[in-house]
């Protein structure tokens, strides 16, 4: 007899204990990841099959979709004509014959063999005399095969099933190989619950109580064989509840053990110098601005590490934020570091920021690897020995030879664009040190909780003043009226930028002339995409023949990149015609006017992105969005950018429309960590799940209570995986 404590560890156990698995098909789970019975079970079904309204063959009505039960008559493997691999079954019930067909998937052979009873969901269609279904859905009918009899005994037979217990009526599907089919899964899984019988609940049972989840057994069973719709709602719900929790878990557990071991720098915020530094400014803060001063220099102040992310928009003024951070630092006779992905970023911050620290009586220095040896172990040592207080710099500060000599602050500028690997070698040169990333990647509450656990988000709202007008033209080519905000943007000395989807025409095959008038049709509604090449020279010809017109594709070589992007920044070049080339980086505030031909093709995120690269400077600034019948959903995406101005909203519809594997950063949780959570749709589990880890690590940081035993077995084991 086991006790519950072994059938608990039992899940542990490699999974070739479960019946059936070995050889190929061992190999085969081992190919998706799964070596132990706790992964078997975790591997969930990605979508279900719902075969619960089963038909008897002469009823079945053709072109809608239907489920029919019956007994593989024949079995026919042959070539197609293109030489592929056409699979064909023969299907009886007691009332009709159906055939169905599959192309290249040889090893059906070894599984849908005469005799078997199958459950196929698909379509009919007549073909050749026959009803037949094209690559349905099936499902194997382990059990009893029914004698083929008169037809009551049939619709008695259909009658349980029909109204019998899974896997007949909702039918898991799961992510499969061709040595493990989503069927030998189904019923490997069950096999496994006969090892891992009543495992002991790793959640307290407060818990579950309060948000009413299903216990872990229950819910891996209904998960993989729920005998209702809501019954495996609430088997999701539990488990998703879990994935967040032990997500949070390890990273909150880990955070309070490490503020444990380093006392943090307790900064004394006293104002005087930020507030000289608010006067310095040629604007005034906004509200946001304000806001997320006042939360960093809460947290600078709290006792604990800081650990907080700065969200805004592209131009919501987000390095005056830090720039308040730095001088916090300095004011309490600490120093600070601002690290940026680019060179160009950090030069930025020299001209902009170094001024201000200047005039403020603060030291600074700039590190990048394009310092000579020489300045640069000069860098080295007033870090070390204290007389630079601010460092700017590139991935040049996390080399070894970089030490500081009080190191209270750490800003990530675009943390996006740095690993976890770099974030840490920054952070190892003073664990202490309270920590502020930024980035301008529209993150959700809901998804930056999942992402980085602990940390608090400040959201930069509402850009400075300045607004953009987005206008959707739904027209072939670019309107009048767009080309006319140009012409009038450039006669009061402004610029505008020109984004095409392509560099260049794409050739074509054969005779151009012949292609389009055999396809007259065709080339009236297909609308031509705009390459940049061929914009450039109808700009310079037929519209703007008295401007200045550059180009800048990833074609054109890195050094006259540079040039043309000096040029333009200098105001010498009036339009600059590009790809998204200009999406990263690119910070003209005299650019007021973007049009963005073929709009439909780029996506929200990058949309907004373009579009953050005009309305900089002082001005207000126009974009037109010009695209000729889109698609439907491609028509919601442009109105979306029409009436929002704020990249969160447009993210969040986004996400909202998106699966979990292209959201980044959630793939590095590995496959699995979080296959059941859709960040948007499940904003609420998640603060819940949030608020239930930072209470229970409030009452007992190192889960030492004896009520949380089962927990904290379950922690250190999903960690110990992890880490494999
Ligand atoms: P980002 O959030 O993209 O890093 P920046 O910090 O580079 O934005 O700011 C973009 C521009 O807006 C800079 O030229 C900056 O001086 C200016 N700016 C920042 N805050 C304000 C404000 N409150 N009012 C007006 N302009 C501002
Ligand atoms: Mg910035």
């Amino acid at each position: 007899m086991q006790t519950r404590i072994e059938y608990t560890r039992a899940v542990e156990a490699d999974v070739e204990n479960v019946r059936f698995a070995h050889g190929k098909r061992l190999e085969g789970l081992h190919d998706l990841g799964i070596f132990t019975l706790r992964d078997l079970l975790g591997h969930y079904p990605f979508r279900y099959d719902d075969f619960s309204q089963v038909v008897n063959i002469v009823d079945i009505t053709l072109g809608e979709k239907t489920a029919v039960l019956g007994t593989i008559h024949e079995a026919k493997a042959r070539k197609t004509a293109h030489g592929g691999h056409l699979y064909q079954i023969t299907v009886t019930d007691s009332t009709g014959v159906i055939k169905a067909a599959w192309f290249n998937q040889r090893w059906l052979a070894n599984t849908l063999t005469v005799g078997k009873r199958i459950l196929l969901l698909g379509k009919a269609e007549h073909y050749n005399g026959f009803m037949n279904m094209t690559s349905p859905l099936y499902t194997l009918v382990f059990g009893e095969e029914p004698a083929l009899g008169e037809a009551s005994r049939s619709d008695q037979h259909l009658q349980q099933v029909n109204s019998g217990p899974a896997p007949l009526g909702i039918v898991p599907v799961y992510r499969a190989n061709s040595s493990m089919s989503s069927n030998w899964i189904k019923r490997l899984v069950l096999e496994a619950f006969k090892l891992a019988r009543e495992p002991l609940d790793p959640l307290p049972p407060e818990l579950r109580i309060k948000r009413s989840l299903m216990s872990r057994q229950m819910a891996w069973q209904s998960i993989h064989a729920p005998v209702s719709a809501e019954n495996l709602a609430e088997a999701h719900k539990r488990l998703a509840y879990e994935q967040i929790f032990w997500l949070l878990m390890g990273s909150l557990q880990k955070q309070a053990m490490q503020n444990k071991r380093h006392a943090s720098y307790g900064h004394k915020v006293t104002e005087p110098l930020t507030k000289k530094l608010a006067q310095l400014l040629p604007f005034e803060l906004t509200d946001s601005q304000h806001e997320a001063i006042q939360e960093i220099s809460h947290d600078m102040q709290a006792s604990g590490r800081m650990n907080r992310l700065v969200l805004g928009d592209v131009g919501s003024g987000k390095t005056v934020v830090a720039t308040c951070a730095l001088v916090a630092a300095a004011e309490n006779g600490w120093q600070s570091v601002m690290m940026a992905p680019t060179e160009v970023l950090v030069h930025q911050y020299a001209q902009s920021v170094g001024p201000l620290l200047d005039k403020l009586g603060v030291s600074w220095v700039l590190l990048s690897s394009a310092l000579g040896s020489k300045e640069r172990k000069q860098v080295y040592e007033r870090l070390k020995n204290g007389s630079a207080q601010v460092a700017f710099g590139t991935h040049a500060l996390i080399e070894p030879e970089v030490a500081f000599k009080e190191l209270s602050l750490i800003v990530i500028d675009e943390q996006h664009r740095f690993g976890v690997e770099h974030r840490n070698r920054l952070i190892a040169k003073s664990p202490a040190a309270d920590f502020l990333s930024m980035t301008a990647t529209p993150i959700p509450r809901s998804l930056a909780l999942v992402l980085y656990g602990t940390l608090k988000v400040s959201y930069l709202k509402n850009r400075p003043k300045r607004a953009t007008t987005t206008t959707l033209n739904l027209e072939r080519s670019v309107s009048y009226k767009a080309y006319d905000a140009v012409r009038e943007a450039l006669s009061r000395g402004e610029q505008a930028y020109i984004v095409c989807p392509l560099i260049s025409v794409p050739v074509q095959q054969g005779n151009e002339e012949e292609h389009y008038l055999d396809n007259l049709d065709d080339f009236v509604d297909e609308p031509s995409l705009a390459a940049a090449e061929a914009e450039l020279e109808h700009l310079r010809q037929k519209v703007f023949p008295e401007r200045r017109i550059e180009l800048l594709t990833s074609r054109v070589k890195s050094e006259d990149k540079q040039r043309i992007m000096n040029m333009f920044r200098s105001g010498e070049i009036d339009i600059l015609v590009s790809t998204t080339v200009i999406e990263v980086g690119v910070d003209v505030p005299n650019a007021t006017v973007m049009i963005i031909l073929n709009a439909d093709r780029f996506g929200l995120a990058q949309l907004h992105q373009l579009r953050g690269r005009v309305g900089r400077g002082v001005r207000d600034a126009q974009v037109f969005l010009i695209s000729q019948n889109p698609g439907e959903s491609a028509r919601r995406r442009l109105r979306l950018l029409e009436d929002n101005n704020d990249g969160l909203t447009l993210a969040e519809a986004d996400l909202a429309e998106r699966r979990e594997g292209d959201i980044a950063g959630i793939r590095q949780h590995g496959e699995s960590a979080l296959s059941l959570i859709n960040v948007m749709r499940d904003g609420m589990l998640i603060e819940a799940a949030h608020a239930d880890v930072t209470h229970l690590l409030e009452q007992d940081p190192e889960l030492a209570l004896s009520k949380h035993q089962h927990l904290r077995y379950e922690l250190t084991h999903l960690t110990e995986q992890r880490h494999n």
